[in-house]
């Protein structure tokens, strides 16, 4: 499976906003983009005016950083969003939003999507009680997803939880479990426009859609 290897920051500097992508640094005065928000390389200093491509491609690339999609990845959930009925940037980012890794990060259980990525992928939850390492696996609503109940996957989890649980949970999960069972969420319905991720509801997912109808 493919991964980012760049710098995360990097990606960052070039979108000229802040995607979030690394935890706790984001919130602090060490973020690139509060030190430098200037675009990586030789010539990032000069921004000229970008093209109408260049201004759906970088929308369409904000998307795919901020939930640490690869192309082919988005190309496949933007083929999804497109056989759905409705409204296909809504669907797209609804789909985004129900991501298992998402959902993970969206609970407090990791500080970055790329670590919630990583808890999945190591096999740390359960989805309705069976075993899922899958991220990219499209939740539906009513369904239940539970740290496993063994001491590594506990104390990671609670370890992320204890620095994150401030963080508010979306309005389409809800936090179960008490402070002695193993963590869990319930993905209460459909995430729509309005439960999008803060971070980046100011997303123009028309020009997504343009983009990627070309
Ligand atoms: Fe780096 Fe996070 Fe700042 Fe982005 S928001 S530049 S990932 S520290």
């Amino acid at each position: 499976m493919g991964r980012i290897t760049t710098s995360v920051c990097k990606l960052c500097r070039r979108e000229g906003v802040k995607l979030y992508l690394k935890g706790t640094r984001c919130e602090s005065s060490k973020c690139a983009i509060e030190r430098r928000n200037k675009a990586p390389g030789m010539h990032g200093a000069r921004r000229s005016k970008p093209s109408e491509y260049g201004t759906r491609l970088r929308e369409k690339q904000k998307l795919k950083r901020f939930y640490g999609l690869l192309d082919r990845q988005f190309s496949r959930q933007f083929a999804d969003a497109s056989r759905a009925t409705g409204n296909t940037g809504e669907q797209l980012l609804s789909l985004m939003e129900r991501r298992l890794d998402n959902v993970v990060y969206r609970l407090g259980w990791a500080p970055s999507r790329a670590t919630a990525r990583q808890i999945v992928a190591h096999g740390h939850v359960t989805v309705n009680g069976k075993h899922c390492d899958i991220p990219s696996r499209v939740l539906a609503p009513g369904d239940v997803v539970e740290v496993k109940n063994r001491e590594h996957s506990l104390k990671i989890v609670r370890g992320h939880l204890a620095e994150w649980e401030k963080r508010p949970v979306a309005a389409f999960l809800e936090r179960q479990g008490s402070e002695s069972d193993a963590p869990k969420g319930l993905l209460t319905r459909v995430p729509g426009r309005t439960d999008v991720d803060p971070n980046i509801d100011q997303l123009r997912e028309q020009l997504i859609i343009e983009f990627c109808s070309r």
